[in-house]
C-alpha cells in the first residue's frame, strides 16, 4: 500500500506491506520510510532485538525496504499511526559512506550535481509532484474547453520559426561533411536531404490545425541554443502553445488569463501538502535576502493573490510613458535607460511594471512591430501589431502570444520585409489563400509556471534533468 493512503487510514491493527527508501534510522528502532507518493514518511518501528544484526546494519538512509506489520496508534507525537514491524525485507542497502543525500540540508547547487538522486529530498520530490499536477491540470482546462491536443514536430525543417537560435539536427560527418562545388556544406546528402534542426515553438504547425480543428493546444519539449545563462532559461524547456480559430487578440488575453488562474487554482486544491511545505521552504529563503528584494507575500498568498486578482491590461505605449516617468529611469538606474518609443523591454523593465508599479500580473500588447515575428497581426496604425505577454513578478515573461496575421498580402509583405525566404513558408501562407481566418494563439513556458508555483528560484530546479549552456549530464 501507498504511505499516502496509510496516512489517511485509523489504526486498527490491519496488516499491511510498504516499499519505499529510508529517510532517517534511529535508535536502532524508528525507520522513516518515504515512497514518493507523498511528503510525509510513514514510522515504522522494528524489534531490534528480533533482527539480525547485520540487517540491522544495512538500515541506514537512502536503502530501499519492504517493510510488512500491523498498523497501530503511534505512540510518539507528530503522527497518528505507525507501522509495528513484523517483517523487513532489505531491496537494496545504500552505504552510507558513499551515499550523498544525508539527513540534513545540502544547498540546491549541491543537489543539482546529483540530479539522479535529488528526487529523494523533501523538496524535489514536492517540486516534481507539483510539475505532475500542473501538467494534469493543463490537459484537463483545455481538455474541457474542448480543445484537441496535437503533437508538432520536434524536428523541424523550416528555420523560420524565428524565436531563437537552434539546435542542427544532422547525421554528417562532422570532421568530413560532403561539400558543394562552392565550398559549402552539402545538406543535400543529410539524412532528412536539407538542413534540420530542433524545434524553437509549434507555433507555425499549430496554426494549420487550428485552421481545421477549431481550437487546439501543443505540450511539447521545444529547444534553444541561446548562451542565456539566467535563472529563468533552459535551453530544453517544455511549452504549451494553443491556437484557437476565430478568435481576436482579447479572446486570446481572457483565454490566457483563464487558463493560468485555472491551472493555478487546481494546485491550490490538489497539493496542500507540497504547497504547504514548499511555501514554509520559500519563506525561509526571502527571509536570507535583503529587505528590499524581499517577496512580500508567501508562496500561498502570491499564488492566491494572482488566481482572485484581474490581470492588469495595458499597451506598450502606455507602459513606454510609465517607464520613462519612473523613478529609476529618472534616477538612471535602469541597464537600459528607456528614452524612446520603439525599444524592447527587458527583463528590468518588465520587473519594474509587475513587481513595482502595479504589484499584479501584467498583460502587455500592442508592442511596435519592428520589435515582434512576422506572423503577428498589424494594426491599422501600421506600427504596432496584436501581441501579446504577460509578465509575472519574480518570473517575468510567462507567456507570449499575438492574434496571427491571416490576410495574405499583408503576410506577404512582412515576410520579404523581414528578409525571410518565402519558398521556406509556402505551407504557411497556404493557409491565407485557402479558408484563412482570424486566429490566435500563445506561448506559456511549463517550467516558469512551475517555477511561479513551487516559489522555486532557478529553473534548473523545476525540470528533472535540466540543459544549460555548458551541463547536458544524466
Ligand atoms: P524571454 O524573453 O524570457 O527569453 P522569449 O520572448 O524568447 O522569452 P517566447 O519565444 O515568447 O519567449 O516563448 C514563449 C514562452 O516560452 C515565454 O513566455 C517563456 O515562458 C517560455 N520560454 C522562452 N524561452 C525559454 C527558455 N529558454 N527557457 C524556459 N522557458 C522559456
Ligand atoms: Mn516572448
Amino acid at each position: 500500500m501507498k504511505i499516502a493512503q496509510i496516512l489517511q487510514l485509523e489504526p486498527q491493527q490491519q496488516a499491511l506491506t510498504v516499499q519505499g527508501w529510508v529517510r532517517t534510522f534511529r535508535a536502532n528502532r524508528f525507520i522513516a520510510l518515504n515512497d514518493g507518493s507523498c511528503l510525509g514518511n510513514l514510522q515504522c518501528v522494528i524489534d531490534f532485538e528480533q533482527t539480525e544484526e547485520s540487517l540491522l546494519k544495512k538500515i541506514s538512509t537512502g536503502a530501499a525496504l519492504s517493510l510488512s506489520g500491523k498498523l497501530v496508534a503511534s505512540q510518539g507525537a507528530g503522527q497518528k499511526v505507525e507501522l509495528a514491524v513484523e517483517k523487513i525485507s532489505l531491496l537494496g542497502a545504500a552505504d552510507p559512506e558513499e551515499y550523498p543525500i544525508q539527513p540534513k540540508k545540502h544547498s540546491l547547487e549541491f543537489l543539482r550535481e546529483k540530479a539522479h538522486l535529488r528526487v529523494r529530498t523533501s523538496t524535489f520530490s514536492a517540486v516534481m509532484r507539483m510539475r505532475s499536477a500542473l501538467a494534469f491540470a493543463v490537459h484537463q482546462f483545455f481538455q474541457q474547453k474542448g480543445f484537441y491536443y496535437v503533437n508538432t514536430p520536434v524536428i523541424t525543417g523550416s528555420d523560420a520559426e524565428g524565436a531563437g537560435e537552434m539546435f542542427r539536427v544532422t547525421t554528417l560527418d562532422p570532421k568530413n561533411p560532403p561539400q558543394t562545388d562552392e565550398g559549402h556544406i552539402d545538406y543535400s546528402q543529410d539524412f532528412f536531404g536539407k538542413e534540420t534542426n530542433l524545434t524553437v515553438s509549434g507555433q507555425l504547425e499549430a496554426e494549420t490545425y487550428a485552421l481545421g480543428l477549431g481550437e487546439v493546444y501543443t505540450f511539447g519539449p521545444t529547444f534553444r541554443a541561446e548562451n542565456s545563462n539566467t535563472t529563468r532559461h533552459l535551453a530544453e524547456f517544455w511549452m504549451i502553445e494553443p491556437e484557437m480559430a476565430f478568435y481576436d487578440l482579447n479572446d486570446n488575453m481572457d483565454l490566457a488569463e483563464a487558463f493560468i488562474k485555472s491551472v493555478l487554482g487546481y494546485v491550490l486544491e490538489h497539493c496542500q501538502e507540497d504547497l504547504a511545505f514548499l511555501d514554509e521552504r520559500f519563506q525561509k529563503e526571502e527571509q536570507a535576502k535583503p529587505q528590499q528584494q524581499r517577496s512580500s507575500m508567501g508562496l500561498i498568498e502570491k499564488i492566491r493573490f494572482v488566481v482572485d486578482h484581474q490581470f492588469i491590461r495595458i499597451s506598450y505605449t502606455e507602459a513606454i510613458e510609465i517607464l520613462k516617468n519612473s523613478s529609476p529611469n529618472k534616477k538612471k538606474k535602469f541597464t537600459y535607460p528607456i528614452d524612446d518609443w520603439g525599444v524592447d523591454l527587458q527583463s528590468e523593465h518588465e520587473r519594474y511594471l509587475v513587481e513595482k508599479h502595479f504589484n499584479c500580473p501584467v498583460i502587455l500588447y500592442d508592442y511596435p512591430a519592428k520589435i515582434k515575428a512576422f506572423y503577428m497581426r498589424m494594426n491599422d496604425d501600421q506600427k504596432t501589431v496584436r501581441a501579446m505577454d504577460i509578465l509575472f513578478p519574480g518570473i517575468g515573461e510567462i507567456v507570449g502570444g499575438s492574434q496571427r496575421e491571416e490576410r495574405l498580402d499583408v503576410l506577404e509583405e512582412r515576410i520579404t520585409a523581414m528578409g525571410i525566404d518565402k519558398k521556406e513558408l509556402w505551407w504557411y501562407l497556404d493557409l491565407r489563400k485557402f479558408g484563412t481566418a482570424p486566429h490566435s494563439g500563445f506561448g506559456l513556458g511549463f517550467e516558469r509556471l512551475v517555477q511561479f508555483a513551487t516559489g522555486m528560484g532557478n529553473i534548473r530546479d523545476v525540470i528533472p534533468f535540466p540543459r544549460t549552456p555548458q551541463n547536458a549530464s544524466f
